[in-house]
This record gives structure tokens, C-alpha cells and sequence, in this order.
């Protein structure tokens, strides 16, 4: 087992992309709109370009019945339940045109409904988006599907109800279980509703239950931290993410009601993340990388001990790389060489619906230099390891020539214990794996490109 330090952390301390895709999303253009989404779905119909992988499904539910003063997410935080109904009957518009293109009952492997409150929705209407999206494709046998919850929403009636409609998983904010920090963030959840939640949960035989943690939140110290986490490990969830809070009042609003006077200092930040990594290992959770842990026998534990991880718009996956159609405001999908966002406001949305359209407001096709260092750069984040044979062969280069400044790049990371180079193979380094974006970084070239892009990306850890 391998501790961080906060003198570890402060040195590899920098932003850096997360890399759910490659090239990421702020390089999208808007020369690529719904005539090339229709295409990239036909090609897909056609067996050109894509992969012959299952689906994977995302539908972007946007409803937030309360506001959370940290959140960062395209949300809408109404009580005005016909616009959540109306805002449903576009994205089934949506999932029709699709259908249309891409044809119908495509295998299924993965299906995320995210948001907002996917569960702000009343029971029957996540029965007709679920029937709709069951009619539509083909849901495997072994597949993940998933739902994020808010335990302030559910009961064991709706949990139950979720199992019945096919989800096997469920994912849920916790954030931090102090009360005087839950005040301050608008975002009130006693210990007893968590725990009873994810209870719950187990009895009805849901397979894995996530639940996410920030550091670094108003009144949050190490001390106080250390409670929650130690809550939170006595749970024993399947799997834990924990987030860095990114004070950008700026740029997301509900953070102004935030009072940055009570916001921990960096080396406190610094210390609750060092806590949480000791603590969660020491609990028998696997460091599984990019901010994400979980129990050894959980399937992204058992994925990463076989070499079998796979990355997507929801993190860290088991199921195979493939395709992702994604519905809804502003959700990320991608097929075969494409990329797509879709509008961002609901009446956009609505707009291009009703026109037919599909209403995507962005993508990007990748050159074969983009798929080349996609292939490295995933490589990199889900197994820790590049194959310079297998690159070479699937992509018709000579990898030390292509990549001889890069290579320059993961001499310096070597030195630093992230990295062992080797003739013909690189693998991360148990430390590297903590810093798994700063190697990935030395790959991308947009980033290289244009040096202060990098500052507008998260900080690494
Ligand atoms: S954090 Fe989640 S629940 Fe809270 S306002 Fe944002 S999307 Fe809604």
C-alpha cells in the first residue's frame, strides 16, 4: 500500500484534463452539427467507422428540486413539476429520432441516468422513460444499469421500484455528513437517511452503490473530514468517488452564495485528501485511480487487477470501449470517430426537436492523429501501461519516432517515480497512478499546443 503525503501532493500539484474523452470536450466546434450526428449514426447502422461493441446509453435529466451551492452541473432547480414532464416528452422525440437513424434494438451494455436529480421524477415517469429506452434497445443480460439518487428523494417504495424497471446500480452524492458544512452548502442529509438509504438498497439487490465525497468545502477541516470518512467507510459502499471542490464563482453562480471566508486553505485541502487515500486503503478499499476507490472484489477492482478498465463520460467502466448515444441538455456522446454535445438550454432543446432536428450543438470527428493518441491516452488512464508493439501495429506507426518528444516528456516523469520506461513498453508507476493525468498530459497534443489551455482544467488530484 502506498500513502500520499501532502509533500507528494504538492509537487505534482497541477490542472490537467480528466480525460473522459480524447480530444476533450472544450475543442469541439460548431462546424459539426446534427447533418454529421446523422451521419456518424447512420455509419454506425451501416457498420462503417464504428466499433461492433454494445451500446452504451446516457440520458441527461436536468431537475433539481433544491440548489446545492457547490454544484457545477447543467441543472434546473424548479418546483414546477409539468416543466420536468414537458422537458421528458423532447427527450423521447430525441431518442426516436435516433432510433431512426441508428435502427432499432441495438444491444445495450451500459445505461446511466444522470443529472441534476434523475429521481426528482415521479415513479410513472421514469416508467415511460425507461419502458421507451427498453423498447428502443436491447438491454443485455449482464449489463450495468445504473441511476444516480438523491437520498432526499427516495424512499425503499421508489428503490424498489427502480430494481423492478431493470437498474442494477445506484450511484448517490453524500458529499460530507457534518452538519455545520451540509448547512453551509444548502444540502442537508442526516447520517441515519444515508445509511438507511444504501441499506436499502442491499436488501433490494442492487449490485454496486457508489457514493461521492468533495473535499474541500466550506468549514470542512481535517478533523471534521476524518468523521465523515470514518461514517462513510463504516457503510461500506462498493465504491467511493472523492472530489476536489473548484471554488469557480465566476463561473457557476450558486457557488456566490458560498462564503469563501470558511473555505479550507490548500494544505488543508491537501491534508483531507492525504487523510482520505490512508484511511480508505487502510479500510481495504482499492485505489482504482483519478479520484475513485473500491472494495477488492467490486467489478472495477477485479477490472483494474485484469487490465480490463475501460473510461467514458461516467468515469471508470468495466464494460468494453464503444459507443455512447447520449440524450438530452448538453450530454456528451460519441460514435465511432465522432464526438457530440448537445444544446445546452431546455428551449433549444425543445426548438430543435420540434423542428426534427437533432439538437446537437457541437462534436468533433478525430483525425487519425486523434485516435492514435486517444489510444495511448486511454491506455495510460485505465491501464497503466502502453504496449509500444501493439500501438505501432494498430496504427501503422513507429512509435519512438512518432512519439520521440513525448518519450523526452516521460524521461522527466521517470525521474519523479511516476513512470517506469521500458524498450518497448511504459507502465505507471503505483505513485504514477496517483498523478495518472500528468503522464496522460505528456500525449495530448491540443494541450501541448496551446500551453494556457491547461489552466482552464481541474487541478490533478
Ligand atoms: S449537486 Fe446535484 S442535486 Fe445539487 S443542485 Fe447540483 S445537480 Fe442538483
Amino acid at each position: 500500500m502506498l500513502t500520499l503525503t501532502p509533500e507528494l501532493i504538492t509537487r505534482h500539484d497541477v490542472s490537467g484534463p480528466r480525460y473522459t474523452s480524447y480530444p476533450t470536450a472544450d475543442q469541439f466546434q460548431t462546424t459539426f452539427g446534427p447533418t454529421e450526428q446523422a451521419q456518424a449514426l447512420s455509419m454506425r447502422r451501416l457498420g462503417i467507422g464504428s466499433g461492433h461493441q454494445p451500446l452504451s446509453v446516457y440520458a441527461h435529466l436536468p431537475f433539481c428540486r433544491s440548489l446545492c451551492y457547490y454544484c457545477a452541473c447543467n441543472k434546473i432547480v424548479t418546483k414546477q413539476y409539468d416543466k420536468a414532464t414537458n422537458y421528458l416528452d423532447h427527450l423521447l422525440t430525441e431518442l426516436e429520432l435516433t432510433v431512426d437513424l441508428l435502427g432499432k434494438r441495438e444491444s445495450v451494455a451500459q445505461v446511466h441516468l444522470g443529472g441534476g436529480t434523475p429521481t426528482y421524477y415521479h415513479d410513472d415517469d421514469l416508467t415511460r422513460l425507461t419502458r421507451a429506452l427498453q423498447e428502443a434497445f436491447d438491454w443485455q443480460e449482464e449489463g450495468e444499469f445504473a441511476v444516480e439518487i438523491d437520498p432526499r428523494t427516495v424512499t425503499y417504495k421508489r428503490l424498489h421500484h427502480l430494481k423492478l424497471l431493470g437498474y442494477n446500480r445506484l450511484s448517490f452524492g453524500v458529499q460530507d455528513l457534518d452538519p455545520l458544512v451540509q448547512e453551509a452548502v444548502h444540502r442537508v442529509q442526516s447520517v441515519s437517511q444515508v445509511r438507511t438509504t444504501l441499506d436499502h438498497a442491499r436488501a433490494l439487490g442492487f449490485e454496486s452503490i457508489n457514493l461521492d465525497l468533495i473535499y474541500g468545502l466550506p468549514h470542512q477541516t481535517p478533523e471534521r473530514f476524518e468523521q465523515t470518512l470514518r461514517s462513510v467507510v463504516a457503510m461500506r459502499p462498493d465504491r467511493l468517488a472523492i472530489y476536489g471542490y473548484a471554488h469557480l464563482p465566476l463561473r457557476f453562480k450558486p457557488q456566490r452564495r458560498i462564503d469563501e471566508a470558511v473555505l479550507p486553505d490548500a494544505r488543508n485541502k491537501i491534508a483531507m485528501l492525504a487523510l482520505a487515500n490512508h484511511l480508505l486503503q487502510d479500510a481495504g478499499y482499492v485505489y482504482i485511480g483519478m479520484d475513485h476507490f473500491a472494495l477488492p472484489n467490486d467489478s472495477l477492482s477485479v477490472a483494474k487487477r485484469q487490465g480490463r478498465l475501460h473510461r467514458n463520460f461516467q468515469g471508470y467502466s468495466t464494460q468494453p470501449d464503444g459507443d455512447l448515444v447520449a440524450f438530452g441538455v448538453s450530454a456528451i456522446g460519441r460514435m465511432g470517430p465522432s464526438y457530440s454535445q448537445n444544446v445546452k438550454t431546455l428551449d433549444a432543446y425543445a426548438q430543435m426537436l420540434s423542428q426534427g432536428q437533432l439538437p446537437v450543438e457541437r462534436g468533433y470527428r478525430l483525425t487519425r492523429e486523434d485516435l492514435l493518441r486517444r489510444a495511448v491516452i486511454m491506455s495510460i488512464m485505465c491501464q497503466g501501461r502502453v504496449d509500444m508493439e501493439s500501438i505501432e501495429s494498430a496504427h501503422l506507426i513507429d512509435f519512438k519516432r512518432h512519439f520521440h518528444q513525448e518519450l523526452k516528456r516521460l524521461g522527466e516523469l521517470q525521474e519523479q517515480g511516476l513512470v517506469v520506461v521500458k524498450p518497448r513498453e511504459f507502465e505507471v508507476t503505483e505513485l504514477g497512478w496517483f498523478f495518472v493525468r500528468a503522464v496522460a498530459m505528456a500525449f495530448d497534443a491540443h494541450l501541448q499546443n496551446s500551453r494556457e489551455r491547461q489552466h482552464r482544467f481541474s487541478r490533478i488530484l
